[in-house]
């Protein structure tokens, strides 16, 4: 067993040297796209991709597929950042990890992996999270990869990247070549802080899912997902209103199934399972191995191109810099420009007031809700003032205190019609400008 073991291995190492002949050969000549007055084919192209210093953020799903895809393309000086730990499930899919690394950090036994089957490959991890590091810290690498699960820390990266940069110095320019998966769906790619549309100003690409309506989970499911969606927002409203939910409570999930059930046998539908009503209450897509492999791949072309200038690659201003795969329904891709947005609170250097038009009547904590689920905000603990006075802060909690009967005043009696208001939450950066016009 042991043997065949390390014939496999010794076997890969081989895969790889005869992978990389065929890489090079990409290297050390022109083809019908490379763009002569930025690419030289030979030795020195192949040697500063191997010095190219590379951040990859992310070490699970996506960021297993992407270390192991740069090793492969030739990128030998490779940092991670990830903060988590390896869980039993992810055991599926996250290859790079084993049984017996069951609660090790994600980074360390990642960067081990692939550093013993690719040989000659550096890989730097960092347990930890990506606010732990500063400017300098970014401004030692050539371009960042991220295979990220969370919109918040791409906003932060992305918001970090678009601020270091200094139009007297090139370098300070890096490259975020970003992957994201959901599902059967993914999308890759680039942006170049300040030359290009940001993560920011793509946001809405990411817009919280439409709701079932009310009126459909009370009165006809059709789905199982509808009866459950019915357990969860109306049937514990109104028999276990006393009791917070907790979603990671199996008690709690146990009755949200039952109840489901029940309803789903009332209308004949089948399909409501414990782990089903798991997955819908938690809001959890399921993780599909081969989108990750897909967009990782698209990502990691990506990185290699912008490395090495053998072939175009998204994101020249005024060019594709987004690419959609959709699996859903048999296969689609689409591929186009994302452009700036004018008014975009991270990347645009004369920022206006976005016009948001409110009610007046409704409250300050109604309009505060609103901005968790406005598609171009999603801001979950926000702050807000007026160039005059604060409506309403979160931190600290004597601040709280005293601006908190301002939650439940009408908006109409804490800011004037057209008056403009700046919000910040802790978890970004930047601070977003709306001049507010009652309805
Ligand atoms: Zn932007």
């Amino acid at each position: 067993m042991v043997d065949q073991v390390s014939e496999i291995c010794g076997s890969m190492e081989g895969l790889t040297l005869r992978r990389r002949k065929y890489l090079d050969k990409f290297l050390t000549r022109e083809g019908p796209f490379t763009d002569p007055d930025s690419f030289m084919p030979g030795e020195p192209v192949i040697e500063s991709l191997s010095r190219t210093k590379v951040l990859v953020i992310g070490a699970g799903g996506l960021g297993c597929e992407i270390l192991k895809n740069l090793a492969l393309s030739g990128f030998k000086d490779i940092h991670v950042i990830d903060m988590d730990t390896i869980d039993v499930s992810n055991l599926n899919r996250q290859f790079l990890f084993r049984h017996a690394d069951v609660g090790k950090y994600k980074a360390e036994v990642a960067a081990k992996f692939v550093e013993k089957r690719v040989k000659g490959v550096k890989i730097t991890p960092y347990c930890g999270k990506i606010q732990d590091k500063d400017e300098e810290y970014y401004m030692q690498f050539a371009l960042i990869v991220c295979g990220l699960d969370s919109i918040e820390a791409r906003r932060w990266i992305n918001a970090m990247l678009v601020g270091m940069v200094d139009e007297s110095n090139p370098d300070s320019m890096k490259p975020m070549v970003d992957g994201g998966t959901e599902g059967f769906k993914g999308q890759a790619r680039v942006i170049l802080p300040s030359m290009t549309s940001c993560f920011e100003c793509q946001l809405d690409m990411h817009a919280p899912r439409a709701a079932v309506p009310l009126c459909t989970l009370a009165t006809i499911p059709r789905q199982p997902q509808h009866c459950i969606e019915w357990a969860h927002i109306i049937a514990w409203e109104e028999e276990r209103k006393e009791i917070t939910l907790d979603t990671d409570d199996p008690e709690h999930i146990t009755w949200l199934y039952q109840k489901a059930l029940k309803r789903a046998h009332e209308f004949n539908i089948p399909g409501v399972t414990y782990s089903m009503t798991q997955g819908v209450v938690k809001n959890i897509i399921p993780a599909i191995a081969s989108t990750n492999a897909i967009i990782a791949a698209a990502v990691c072309n990506e990185a290699f191109k912008i490395a090495t200038n053998t072939n175009p690659f998204l994101g020249f201003p005024g060019t594709n810099n987004y690419m959609m795969y959709t699996g859903d329904d048999s296969i689609y891709t689409y591929t186009f420009e994302h452009e700036k947005k004018p008014d975009c609170p991270v990347c645009s250097t004369d920022a206006v007031a976005r016009p948001l038009t409110v009610d007046g009547n409704s409250t300050l904590q109604d309009f505060l809700d609103s901005l968790a689920e406005r598609p171009e905000a999603q801001l979950k603990k926000p702050a807000i003032r007026t160039e005059a006075k604060s409506l309403y802060y979160q931190f600290p909690p004597g601040l709280e205190e005293q601006t908190r009967p301002n939650l439940a005043k009408k908006l109409s009696e804490l800011v004037e019609n057209g008056e403009e208001v700046a919000i910040t939450d802790p978890a970004f950066p930047l601070q977003f400008k709306y001049k507010l016009i009652f309805k």
